[in-house]
C-alpha cells in the first residue's frame, strides 16, 4: 500500500501520527511524507532563520529514517507563510500524484492556532481530488483514483471542533515514536520547552494514553486519534486502509 502523509513543519508528523506511519512502514508499505514549511522561526535559541531551518531539515530527515519512510517532500515555504495560492497548490497536487496514495493523512483544517496548519491541511484537501483531474498539469501524470483521507488530532484538541471517530493502536511501536520525536531536538527542547513551556515526549505520552483510555481495549496503551473527512467524495471502507 502507499501512504501519504501531509504536514505543516518538520515535527507534525512524528508528533501527531509517527506511530502510524511507523506500524505502516513496518508492514512494507510505502510511506511518503511531505513538510509544507521550513520551520525557520521556531527557535528562541538561535539567531538566523536559516540556521534553524537548516537543523529542522536534518532533524525531518532523521525522524523520517527512524519512522521507515520511503521519501521525504520538503517544500520549503516560510514558516508561518504559506498561503492557499495557485502555485501552492500546483506543488501539493504534484506531491500527492509522485505519492500516488492509497489512503492520505493531514492536518484539519478546524481554525487552529497556527495558520500552517489550516492552509496545509485545506491544500491537502484540495490536492487529494484535482490530483486526479487530468487537465490541471503538474511534472507527474494525473493519479487514478481519489484516496480516502484522515484528519489527525490538533494541537489543542479540547478546544477545536475536532471530534475523533478513528482510533489506531499504536502500543507496539510507542518505543519507536518517542525515538522519533527524540529526533526533533531543537523543538522538544528549544521551542517546546522555552516558548511552550512543557515537554514535547510527555505532552504526546499523556494524549496517546487518553485516547487509549477513551477507547478501553485491553492490552492498548497508546492511541492516535483521527476523524475521517466528511465530505463529498467519500471512499466507501476508508477505516479498512488503517493499520
Ligand atoms: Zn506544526
Amino acid at each position: 500500500m502507499r501512504v501519504l502523509a501531509i504536514g505543516a513543519h518538520p515535527d507534525d508528523l512524528e508528533f501527531r501520527i509517527g506511530g502510524t506511519l511507523r506500524l505502516y512502514a513496518e508492514r512494507g508499505d510505502d510511506v511518503f511524507l511531505v513538510i509544507s514549511t521550513n520551520g525557520n522561526i521556531g527557535s528562541t535559541r538561535h539567531k538566523t532563520k536559516a540556521e534553524i531551518a537548516e537543523i529542522r531539515r536534518k532533524e525531518a530527515h532523521d525522524a523520517a529514517e527512524v519512522m521507515g519512510a520511503k521519501e521525504l517532500m520538503w517544500l520549503n515555504y516560510n514558516d508561518e507563510f504559506i498561503f492557499d495560492t495557485e502555485e501552492a497548490r500546483l506543488r501539493m497536487i504534484d506531491c500527492v500524484r509522485k505519492a500516488r496514495p492509497d489512503v492520505m493523512f493531514a492536518q484539519p483544517y478546524l481554525r487552529d492556532y497556527n495558520p500552517d496548519h489550516d492552509i496545509t491541511g485545506y491544500l491537502a484537501f484540495i490536492a487529494r481530488i484535482n490530483a486526479a483531474i487530468p487537465l490541471i498539469k503538474t511534472d507527474h501524470p494525473a493519479t487514478e483514483k481519489i484516496p480516502p483521507m484522515f484528519f489527525w488530532m490538533p494541537n489543542g484538541m479540547s478546544y477545536s471542533n475536532f471530534a475523533p471517530d478513528h482510533f489506531v493502536d499504536i502500543t507496539s511501536v510507542w518505543k519507536k515514536k518517542l525515538e522519533m520525536a527524540r529526533c526533533h531536538k531543537s523543538q522538544y527542547e528549544d521551542w517546546g520547552g522555552d516558548f511552550f513551556g512543557y515537554s514535547l515526549s510527555k505532552k504526546i505520552e499523556a494524549e496517546n494514553r487518553y485516547f487509549a483510555s477513551q477507547c478501553g481495549t485491553p492490552g492498548v496503551e497508546f492511541v492516535e486519534a483521527f476523524m475521517n473527512q466528511r465530505t463529498f467524495p467519500m471512499v466507501a471502507g476508508a477505516y479498512k486502509f488503517l493499520p
